[in-house]
């Protein structure tokens, strides 16, 4: 893992600088590049945007590791109220949860009847709930969560990371539930005992996941997202995916507000099936510095903001 990687990882895991950082004005202003705003209607606002390129949407209300039963209920309130507004401006939106957010810390039984509360909620508008994937003490719980609402329900999906060693059997586990999976490389700070270092071999490793998914869209109905803005591997999956009969209709690749869109158009533009994931929120520094350790070379803008301030 490059230094500079590192280092804005931890920042971004660091409370103080989480409490401190977001009041400059430099940094509030460089953040608009990758979210429209952080109220629900920025968000809806720039749904309607992207439905115009043939772009659809997924909505994140930022915010993680809620540590109170009353606000982790109403992060719950807060996307089945979202859920009705897609619905009443007929918009091909899902919604992606952390369970942390709807209160994995506080009490595991309490995140799955906020998450339930949710799912059925979108069940009844035929409209579909992801679950991201968090930092590895996360994973085990998050899996475990998933398999019980999966159980009951067809329209909720999970993500998996591929910088993980463990993803292969995970994701070879879930295959006989005709899960739907959303593919990523990771985006925290993990050891080395737990997590591929270096690049080359977490781009390798997200190929041959991708792979996997690839062949059982029709031999186990996965449902599958490959979400990377990596154009190398998203051509090679391409390619991979024809090879294998597949057409741009049976998966779908999912990207960042703000990230590669030139790319997300194109894809749209050829006939390829694209979800834009749209974030919005006060809570944003963390999930913001984890966007600036992807592409350290994002600090730039930052301080290009520090200087026109
Ligand atoms: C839809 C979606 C959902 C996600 N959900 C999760 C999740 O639940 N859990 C999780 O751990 N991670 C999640 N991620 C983040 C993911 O793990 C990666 O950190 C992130 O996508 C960057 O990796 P990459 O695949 O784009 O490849 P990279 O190799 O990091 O990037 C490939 C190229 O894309 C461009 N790029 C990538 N990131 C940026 C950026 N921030 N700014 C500017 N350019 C950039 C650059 O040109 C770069 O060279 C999600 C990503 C997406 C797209």
């Amino acid at each position: 893992m490059g230094i500079a990687r590192g280092a804005l990882l931890w920042i971004s895991e660091n409370r103080k600088l989480r409490e401190a950082l977001p009041r400059y004005m430099f940094i509030k202003r460089s953040v608009s590049r990758f979210m429209p705003g952080e109220e629900l209607a920025d968000a809806l606002k720039a749904a309607e945007h992207l439905k115009a390129k043939k772009i659809n949407a997924i909505f994140t209300h930022l915010g993680e590791n809620v540590s109170d039963e009353t606000e982790a209920r109403s992060v719950a309130e807060h996307y089945i109220d979202a859920l009705s507004q897609i619905q009443q401006r007929n918009l091909d939106a899902y919604i992606s949860v952390k369970l942390t957010q709807l209160g994995l810390d506080v009490d595991e039984d309490l995140c799955f009847q906020n998450l339930k509360l949710i799912v059925e909620h979108a069940n009844a508008l035929k409209n579909w709930v992801w679950i991201d994937m968090e930092q590895s003490p996360y994973v085990d719980r998050t899996l475990t969560i998933y398999r019980k609402i999966r159980s009951g329900y067809p329209n909720v999906g999970v993500c998996l990371q591929a910088y993980l060693y463990r993803t292969k059997e995970d994701l070879k586990e879930l295959l006989p539930l005709s899960p739907a999976i959303r593919l990523v490389k990771g985006a925290y700070l993990e050891p080395r005992t737990i997590a591929h270092p270096k690049k080359a071999d977490v781009d390798a490793n997200y190929f041959s996941l991708a792979k996997l998914l690839l062949e059982n869209i029709k031999r186990n109905s996965v449902t599958t997202a490959i979400a990377t803005h990596d154009n190398v591997l998203i051509k090679k999956i391409r390619d991979e995916a024809e090879m294998v009969g597949l057409t741009k209709g049976d998966y779908e690749f999912q990207l960042l507000y703000g990230i590669q869109s030139d790319e997300q158009e194109r894809l749209a533009g050829e006939g390829y099936r694209v979800r834009c994931l749209v974030s919005y929120g006060s809570y944003w520094f963390p999930w913001y510095v984890r966007r600036l350790a992807e592409r350290p070379a994002n600090v730039l803008f930052v301080l290009k903001n520090l200087r026109l301030g």
